[in-house]
């Protein structure tokens, strides 16, 4: 759709060299792709199809997503920097998310309610209409498809619009939609810069909705664009979520485990533990176990499958992480492990696993979104402090606590003021189950059945009778 001459390229970040280059819409290119959204929102048969029927082509596309699951995470791959083997998983997980909802598609059930008038009141959920969904390069199929299928399965129009280093993942999913049964203009992918087609797609009055994940910066400038048209949005943000240790715990175990949150996808992961707090009792302990399963990573190449720690996206992202880490080190963090490229390629945006130990709430390094394969190390010395900095920020997304005494781990869970809370485990992401963050790590709740509720209207209807 988009006219031939305008590209721009994406960088494999393990190699340093141009892996494709890409259709970059322009204005009227958006302008003409949510013309056609619109067109097949308000006269095309997808939001008139029955649910049941959506849930099947959705189905269809689950089967092609794994059927193509090779391709996609070799793609992803090439464009993230990511480890294959969590590629492969991040796929399969994609499909498992087009599975549920094309289950949840004909399970979106309205009330009846019992109102004073003689009559019958219900209601019922109905698709928004045209939404724009934008998402960002650290999950870039896995994140397009928690939006995409709720979306669909809701019966919308979608746009979406990758990030610029990671549109090639998305764009096959677009291919894959129109060969599983998607009719024309149901799901277009609309690549170019965040700046300009972002903004457009918020800024056009026949966009109904925008679901965004990416920084709370950006989030916060889409609800000013969107606040003049009271324009429905949901926001997924970032974070700076907690890991707590409380004595008693096998700490080889807690450690690998925190290291695994810690640094899977290089820490560009929003709900990366990147903030460990320990009791002061077992802090040495703990921070021997830690090192010791951080210096135990294989960091290499992203497309070996022994890979655990690949590059980060780019060059000047990595140059971000490693400012945070001097500005760190300068503001009295001790450095535990990492901290530098020595020994690994030369070729790929590549930073050894880094800890700080000693850190301090005062320190930025421990209020900053990093992003990276970065992690601090704080001692607390009661469950009541132990709360308090783990709340000690403006995010609210995820956070771990880990206690063999049952009413500690609840009680202290249920303090946290986080969205999404793990008890003796890392685990954030179900796609059952509601996701989202607390405080400016976002607006809503994405997958589980809650996230019908964000492609949907509810309309009350309500009939006399005499
Ligand atoms: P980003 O905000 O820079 O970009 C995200 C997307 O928004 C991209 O597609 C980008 O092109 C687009 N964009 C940028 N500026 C825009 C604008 N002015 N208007 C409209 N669109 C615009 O984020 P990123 O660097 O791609 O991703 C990393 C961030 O995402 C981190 O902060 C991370 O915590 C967050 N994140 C959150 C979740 C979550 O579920 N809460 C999940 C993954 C990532």
């Amino acid at each position: 759709m988009a006219r031939a001459g305008h590209v721009f390229e994406v960088e494999n970040p393990c190699r340093e060299a141009v892996l494709a280059q890409v259709t970059r819409f322009d204005a009227d290119d958006v302008d003409q792709a949510v013309a056609s959204a619109r067109r097949a929102f308000d006269t095309g048969g997808w939001p008139r199809a029955s649910a049941t029927a959506r849930g099947r082509v959705l189905l269809a596309l689950a089967a092609k997503v794994r059927e193509q699951a090779g391709d996609l995470a070799r793609w992803e791959t090439r464009q993230v920097g990511k480890p294959i083997r969590d590629a492969i998983n991040e796929v399969h997980a994609a499909a498992s998310c087009f599975e549920f909802y094309a289950g949840a598609a004909n399970k979106v059930y309205g009330h009846t309610i019992p109102v004073s008038a003689a009559g019958l009141d219900f209601t019922e959920r109905i698709p928004l209409g045209v939404v724009a969904l934008i998402v960002p390069w650290n999950f870039p199929l896995l994140i397009a498809a928690w939006k995409v299928a709720p979306a669909l399965a809701a019966g919308n129009v979608v746009l979406v619009k990758p990030a610029s280093y990671t549109p090639l993942t998305a764009l096959l999913l677009g291919r894959l939609g129109t060969e599983a049964g998607l009719p024309a203009g149901v799901l277009t992918i609309v690549p170019g810069p965040g700046a300009e087609v972002g903004e457009r797609l918020i800024e056009d009055r026949r966009v109904d909705k925008v679901a965004f994940t990416g920084e709370t910066t950006t989030g916060t400038r889409i609800l000013q664009l969107a606040a003049p048209q009271i324009k429905r949005v949901s926001l997924e943000l970032g974070g700076k979520s907690p890991t707590l240790v409380f004595p008693g715990v096998d700490l080889d175990r807690v450690a690998a485990l925190a290291v695994q949150s810690a640094y899977g996808n290089a820490g560009q992961d929003c709900c990366a533990r990147s903030r460990i707090a320990v009791d002061r009792d077992i802090y040495d302990e703990f921070v021997e176990a830690f090192c010791r399963h951080v210096r135990a990573l294989h960091v290499g190449d992203p497309e070996d499958p022994a890979t655990e720690l690949g590059p980060l996206v780019s060059g000047p992202h990595r140059e971000r992480v490693m400012r945070h880490v001097t500005r760190g080190i300068a503001d009295g963090a001790e450095l535990l492990v990492g901290g530098s490229t020595e020994g690994l390629p030369d070729r790929g945006y590549y930073l050894a696993p880094t800890a700080l130990g000693a850190a301090e709430a005062r320190m930025d390094i421990v209020r900053e979104e990093i992003f990276g394969p970065v992690t601090t190390i704080q001692r607390f010395a009661s469950e009541q402090e132990a709360i308090e900095m783990a709340n000690d920020t403006v995010y609210g997304l995820s956070g771990s606590v880990f206690s063999r005494d049952g009413g500690q781990a609840l009680r202290v869970a249920r303090q946290l003021r986080a969205g999404v809370v793990s008890v003796n485990s890392i685990k954030s992401v179900h796609i059952e189950a509601p996701f989202g963050g607390f405080k400016q790590s976002g607006l809503g709740r994405e997958l589980g059945m809650e996230a019908m509720e964000l492609y949907t209207e509810l309309r009350n209807i309500f009939i006399e009778v005499d």
